[in-house]
């Protein structure tokens, strides 16, 4: 079986608005490309910090920004379609129990967590907010962004680890650690086996100034090591991204020795062959 579950239905603009992309026809359109790539399994997992309940979770000025729409209105309309329901919500420390709070009752197929925010609203993705602002210690910033994506995996809040070395998402356009990465993957991986969350392996990476997957290779082999259960994801904003470059995905999982993906159905999981 293929799955894609980290998936939008729209693009990150706020110009992208619920009328417009939660739609018949937009579902439709992902439904279709799924199909063209053999996906059987396709969830939408929007941002959380797009919905206006989150700002019980941060007040960050840029979820202040963004909260517009309405979460429990995107968990109806996802219902009524045949996706499967998730949603990418961010692991904010400190504010576990206001995230708990917001994902309970809700009934999620599953929540993938994601690390983007760090230490004083500093971002690894957004270059309005980067982490990388005056800070030039590379090996500083990795080690904190890995404890707290070891702090994620052990929250008990998420199913599915969302792109989990995100940090390097600039690739050589931001400082690069001079440590071996092993050294920073360790606790975070050590986090996920103790744990059991499922360790996304997404494609988005290659879209992205590094330009390849997430987590690395080396990353990968960790998790094969201590048992971890991977999901996977292609972290689409659109439907032709849906399974983007999934062969590069397989034949990674295939070379680490992984025939299985993980499967969610509110909130429980299976393994399934891979496909
Ligand atoms: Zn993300
Ligand atoms: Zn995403």
């Amino acid at each position: 079986m293929l799955t894609d579950y980290h998936v939008h239905l729209r693009p990150d603009d706020p110009g992208a608005t619920p009328d417009r992309y939660f739609t018949d026809d937009n579902v439709a359109r992902y439904l279709d490309a799924a199909k063209q790539a053999r996906i059987e399994e396709l969830g939408v997992s929007e941002h959380v910090y797009r919905f206006r309940q989150a700002l019980e979770v941060s007040r960050h000025p840029f979820w202040e920004e963004q909260a517009l729409d309405d979460i429990d209105a995107y968990c109806e309309f996802v219902r009524a379609t045949p996706l499967r329901l998730g949603i990418e919500a961010d692991f904010i420390a400190g504010a576990e129990d206001r995230i708990e709070s917001l994902l309970a009752g809700r009934e999620f197929d599953y929540v993938v967590g994601s690390v983007h925010q760090m230490d004083r609203g500093r971002m690894v993705d957004h270059a309005g907010w980067d982490v990388w602002d005056g800070e030039g210690d590379a090996d500083r910033v990795w080690g904190r962004y890995f404890a707290l994506l070891a702090d994620a995996a052990r929250s008990g809040l998420f199913d599915v680890l969302a792109h989990p070395d995100l940090v390097k998402m600039w690739g050589p356009q931001r400082p690069w650690p001079d440590r071996d990465p092993r050294f920073h993957y360790e606790p975070a991986v050590e986090a996920i086996v103790d744990s059991g969350i499922a360790v996304e392996l997404s494609t988005a990476g290659l879209r992205k100034p590094v330009g390849e997957m997430y987590p690395s290779r080396g990353f990968c082999e960790l998790c094969v090591e201590g048992g971890a259960a991977f999901a996977l994801s292609s972290d689409a904003h659109a439907p032709e991204q849906v399974g983007f470059e999934y062969a590069r995905a397989g034949e990674l999982l295939r070379e680490l020795g992984v025939g299985e993906v993980c499967v969610f159905e509110r909130r429980r999981r299976r393994l399934e062959q891979l496909g």
